[in-house]
């Protein structure tokens, strides 16, 4: 058997240890935090260097061996769940901040690190590394790379990809690459580590990666607003960027998100409050009393009921309480539960709530929306208890994809497309695109054994029949 040959090789070249096949944790690595069904892999290879990568996806090539590599599992469509007789790559041994370079703004990464260990360790050099998934405290760097992370603070700040400079990255038949650089500036050649950014581990493995920092911010300030109805959440986004600021946040709830979090939102939601806003401001200390004042201003212009603000590290805390909740509180209200992660112009964003308004009646569901509003970011959430009702659920997700599209949006902003989206995928690219990139991943990974049965949809119905 090829699996067989194949774990014998890596066996021989990691060293034994390197090789786990216990069931607990084949267990624990069957699965993502999405909805796709677990697969077991055949066995899990804990590697501790580029070389052992490379080792081990040269012999996962030679015998035909799927290699999936995981970063900490909070992926929400099903990029690190395994197909059959696959072999998962971990990255708990090559969990280091190499070095943080103060003078030249980068720091050099193992693709184990936690990201919230990542925040800490260049905070207390007074820098600052933007992408700050509300996952933090448990994806990992190689994830992140994986699927372009964004979060709350992406509208200022960017995703990964903004701040990824260069990588090692070891492609499916265990070439090791050095793509980008160590430089902030710098264009020599395709830019391959872009290309690599976002690409949910189909076409290479990353083993380190040169990421870009900048000054801490001095200051911090978030307001939390009140207002009466999505028109004046509307109004009020606008305004405050007609003001000139750029929040590094823009948060929104809708009237059903509000309501499921109206008794932990940390405090009293005022009785005609029907959404929420949540704007982060940073900056220098001096300018940043003159935005605060704008906003706030700007805010009750368009109507809002109440503004709070919030301006040191406890109050923030509390004022973020409601918005880090929600995820859990609405898998409290429901049996069943699925979310969506899309993007239109954020001009379009009440047509799109609109539209999910509609779709939710049809359905007869609920569709409670939050998400990064500042930059047309919305997770779209889909709430049912009776089981028999799926194929509503299930037609209702196409037509918000349709829609989605139609508004000049995209089918992901940031969770990627995985298993689950992949069905999705035709509505918004075309065959010659989707053709181009497939052939753009057989020159990274020859064999096909790199992350199979994701983002393509001829190859994702090969492996996961359900899904499609
Ligand atoms: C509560 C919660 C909140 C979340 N909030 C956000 C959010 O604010 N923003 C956001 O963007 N996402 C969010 N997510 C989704 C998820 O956390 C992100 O997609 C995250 O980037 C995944 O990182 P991970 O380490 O868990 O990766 P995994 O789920 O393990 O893997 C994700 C993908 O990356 C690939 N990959 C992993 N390591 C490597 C590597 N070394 N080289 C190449 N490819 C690799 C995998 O094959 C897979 O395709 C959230 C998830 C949860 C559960």
């Amino acid at each position: 058997m090829g699996i067989d040959q194949a774990l014998l090789a890596i066996d021989r070249t990691c060293g034994s240890g390197s090789v786990l096949t216990d069931a607990d944790l084949l267990a624990s690595h069957a699965h993502d935090e999405s909805e796709v069904a677990p697969q077991q892999p055949a066995a899990v290879v804990r590697v501790r260097s580029t070389s052992e990568v490379s080792a081990v996806l040269r012999a996962a090539h030679e015998h035909g061996v799927p290699v999936v590599p995981r970063g900490g599992g909070t992926g929400r469509v099903g990029g690190a769940v395994p197909v059959q007789g696959a072999i998962v790559l971990a990255f708990e041994r090559m969990a280091d901040v190499v070095h943080i370079g103060r003078e030249d703004l980068t720091a050099m990464v193992e693709p184990g690190v936690v990201l919230g260990d990542l925040h800490r360790a260049v905070e207390a050099e007074g820098l600052f590394y933007g992408p700050d998934t509300n996952s933090l405290d448990s994806c990992r760097l190689g994830g992140n790379i994986g699927t372009n992370a964004g979060g709350p603070r992406t509208l200022k700040y960017g995703p990964t990809r903004d701040w990824v400079l260069g990588m090692t990255a070891v492609t499916g038949d265990g070439t090791v690459l050095e793509l980008g650089k160590r430089t902030s500036k710098g264009v020599t050649g395709y830019d391959l580590t872009s290309l690599v950014v976002g690409s949910e581990g189909t076409l290479a493995v990353v083993t380190r990666a040169t990421v870009k920092l900048v000054p801490a911010p001095e200051a911090v300030a978030t307001l939390l607003v009140f207002v009466p109805d999505l028109g004046s959440a509307g109004r009020a986004v606008g305004a405050a960027l007609g003001e000139g600021i750029l929040p590094r946040c823009v948060e929104l709830l809708d009237p059903l998100a509000l309501e499921l979090v109206r008794a932990g939102a940390g405090v009293p939601v005022p009785d005609g409050a029907r959404a929420m806003l949540l704007i982060e401001l940073d900056g220098v200390e001096r300018s940043l009393e003159t935005q605060l004042e704008r906003c706030g201003e700007a805010m009750l212009a368009a109507g809002a009921v109440e503004v709070l603000v919030a301006k040191d590290g406890t109050e923030r805390e509390r004022l973020w309480s409601a918005r880090r909740d929600l995820s859990h509180a609405l898998r409290r209200s429901a049996r069943h539960k699925l979310s969506e992660d899309v993007v239109v112009p954020r001009t379009r964003i009440p047509d799109l709530l609109a539209r999910c308004a509609t779709l939710a009646e049809r359905a007869a569901i609920r569709m409670p929306t939050y998400g990064h509003a500042g930059d047309g970011n919305l997770h779209v959430n889909f709430l049912w208890d009776d089981p028999a009702k799926r194929p509503q659920v299930d037609a209702a997700i196409r037509s918000l994809f349709e829609a989605v599209v139609e508004l000049g949006g995209t089918l992901t902003g940031e969770h990627g497309i995985g298993v689950l989206k992949a069905p999705y995928l035709p509505l918004e690219q075309a065959p010659e695109l989707i053709a181009l990139q497939e052939r753009i991943k057989s020159l990274f990974d020859p064999r096909g054994i790199l992350n199979p049965g994701k983002i393509f949809p001829a190859d994702v119905r090969r492996h996961f029949h359900g899904a499609c």
